[in-house]
């Protein structure tokens, strides 16, 4: 079943809800400041009244956040917390078992609660900027809908700081740059929408509109840590109001009254990739999108995350979506939520001209085989990877090929990628996945800020919809069933085939030098089988290939090769030599504060990913990454390879 449901976001009608317990009486919104002035320290403080009546009373922080799929709320993180009713400090108590719920008593004749509350913020925050989730501040009522609780939102910024947000300012000051010291108000909403309602602010601040003949209104809010990279390059903004069209089109909808794309460029707040429904917090290097080697390790995210406001947030799997943000969400359908999503990434970064042509390949190789040579597909399904999420995210490297990661994500780009041209095939390519994002993610038409979710039986509904076919099987074959060979069908279908070659592409070596992990490092997996940092640490060792052979681990170091002092190029030319040898790749490594001698018995050369075009087959790759709208700035016509 689905359930449509209307969100408030400017509004001011306020839904009174039942009240669950006796001391929360919502006459009114609560009210928050979000005091920010001293982010720079590190610090967010807040001051919440709440409406009440006199009675026992449980409030809460949030603990599962959406778009987190795990349980991080910030309850660690909160502060000098302190209650006062009538001047009075109330005395509170943590829940023994919910440690994000406060039990207060609320005494007779007190009709407002005033809390406050600190927050040490760890991440999202620099000398010259700060991120403000609302849920790193937000104390309300335990036990109700989020949805039905209202609550006003204010903020104070340091002085000289911009605000971006896509919350409705409705202070009469300047905005968005608020005058000095003052606090900027914004429209009543309801603590589900303000939860998905950031802030950004900073004293580097430029606002920028995009796409301006498109309604709603889109902009990029961008902070940074230096003045001069605020300014993005005029090419950047162009491709990004390319992506507004393109989404437009393909989407054929919006679910939002407008949209911000807010992009922090930092060394320091570190990096970020959150969807919300009228924003996306996005986080890059302070040069993140400054040249194309940068703009090329990052394409994927802003329309990642912008797909993000129709699958994902419009459109969510049943169990993801809850009343509240203390119920554990149910993932078990991420291959769609951020599978579906990631492969959109991919095809809009395309079509917008964020990456060329041959770029969207050449990482299509790389996902491909990266996922062929997991091994841990041998024991776990796809599935399974997105049931288990909130266990897999943000883990050491070091053996998640057999352990497997958050592969949903990329599994998606796949099945997604077979999907899309076996529906171009079925219909000579009159119909594709395009067909069915029209009626998935476009169902009710313009619809502003809900949440209508949806189960596996819907999305199967949908896409017979386009062409019928036994989807249900389709997606059961690939996505719940192990497989140790990753879906190719698609790329196969788009008209390549996945082949290795000895020297790595013109973007895998681009993405060598501005990645931060590998950066100057060494792409062994599909040879040796080793993922190895530029100074030789190994990153990783892959389960059954030559070097797990020869008992190498993750986080040993490789000292020398064949009797040189180890460099990826040594690397690289003993795994050349060997090919024609029957002598092992003799390494000296280091483990812990040991040495010790290791031998690869390995002969088959270097190997790098790359895709090959079939001729005389139907190029439905080509067809896919092509605009469906008229580019501001078309892309140049693909130059013939660089390669050496
Ligand atoms: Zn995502």
């Amino acid at each position: 079943m689905s359930t449509l449901r209307r969100l408030a976001v400017s509004a001011i009608f306020l839904v009174i809800a039942p009240i669950a317990q006796a001391a929360f009486a919502q006459r009114a919104p609560i009210e928050i400041v979000a005091d920010l002035t001293d982010a720079p320290r590190r610090l967010f403080h807040a001051d919440i009244s709440l409406p009440v009546t006199a009675g026992p009373l449980d409030l809460i922080t949030p603990e599962w956040l959406p778009g987190h799929h795990m349980p991080d709320g910030p309850a660690q993180d909160i502060t000098g917390v302190v209650f006062k009713a009538n001047g009075k400090t109330l005395t509170w108590r943590r829940d023994p078992v919910d440690l994000f719920e406060f039990h207060l008593t609320i005494p007779q004749g007190v009709t407002t609660l005033n809390a406050h509350l600190d927050y040490i913020a760890t991440s999202r925050v620099s000398a010259k900027m700060a991120v403000l989730e609302w849920e790193d501040l937000m104390l309300y009522p335990a036990h109700r809908p989020v949805r039905d609780i209202a609550i006003q939102p204010s903020v104070i910024v340091p002085a000289g700081w911009g605000i971006g947000t896509a919350l409705a300012p409705v202070s009469k000051g300047p905005f968005p740059v608020p005058a000095a010291g003052s606090t900027t108000r914004f429209a009543a909403t309801y603590v589900e929408q303000l939860e998905d309602s950031p802030i950004i602010t900073g004293q580097y601040f430029h606002e920028f509109a995009l796409a301006p003949e498109i309604t709603p209104r889109h902009y990029i809010d961008v902070v940074a840590d230096h003045p001069e990279d605020t300014e993005l390059r005029p090419e950047f903004l162009a491709e990004l109001s390319n992506l507004v069209r393109e989404a437009s089109a393909l989407y054929a909808s919006h679910h939002y009254h407008v949209y911000h794309f807010l992009l922090t460029l930092s060394g320091v707040a570190g990096g970020e990739g959150l969807e919300h429904g009228q924003s996306s917090d996005n986080g890059v290097g302070e040069k993140g999108f400054a040249d194309a080697a940068h703009q090329l390790y990052n394409a994927d995210l802003l329309p990642h995350e912008f797909t993000h406001s129709w699958n994902g947030k419009y459109r969510r799997p049943a169990k993801l979506y809850q009343p509240d943000f203390a119920t554990p969400q149910q993932g078990a359908l991420l291959w769609v939520y951020e599978g579906m999503t990631q492969y959109l990434g991919y095809v809009l970064a395309a079509r917008s001209g964020l990456e060329t042509p041959a770029q969207f390949r050449d990482v299509l190789a790389l996902v491909a085989a990266n996922l062929d040579y997991t091994p841990g597909r041998d024991w776990r399904s796809t599935e399974d990877t997105a049931v288990a999420s909130s266990v897999l995210r943000h883990l050491n490297p070091a053996w998640s090929n057999w352990r497997r990661g958050q592969d949903y994500y990329y599994e998606g780009v796949l099945v997604w990628l077979d999907a899309d041209t076996l529906i171009r095939k079925k219909t000579d390519n009159r119909k594709s996945l395009d067909d069915f994002e029209k009626i998935f993610l476009g169902q009710g038409g313009n619809t502003g800020p809900l949440i209508l979710t949806y189960t596996f039986d819907d999305l199967v509904k949908d896409l017979n919809e386009v062409v019928p076919y036994d989807w249900a099987k389709f997606l059961r074959d690939r996505v719940y069933r192990i497989n140790d060979r990753a879906d190719l069908e698609g790329i196969d279908r788009g008209g390549y085939q996945l082949v290795y070659e000895d020297k790595p592409t013109a973007t895998e070596r681009t993405l060598e030098s501005v990645e931060g992990a590998r950066r100057g490092g060494m792409d062994g997996w599909y040879s040796v089988g080793l993922q190895l940092a530029g100074d030789g640490r190994i990153r990783d060792v892959r389960w059954g290939g030559p070097a797990d052979k020869a008992r190498l681990a993750p986080g040993q170091k490789i000292i020398a090769v064949d009797g040189q002092v180890y460099s990826p190029e040594r690397m690289a030319a003993a795994i050349r030599a060997a090919k024609d040898s029957t002598a092992p790749i003799h390494l000296i490594v280091q483990a812990d504060s040991y040495v010790s001698t290791a031998d690869i018995d390995y002969h088959d050369g270097n190997r790098f990913p790359a895709l090959k075009r079939v001729e005389s087959t139907p190029d439905y790759i080509g067809d896919i990454i092509r605009p469906l709208t008229k580019p501001e700035n078309a892309p140049a016509p693909e130059k013939p390879s660089s390669d050496e």
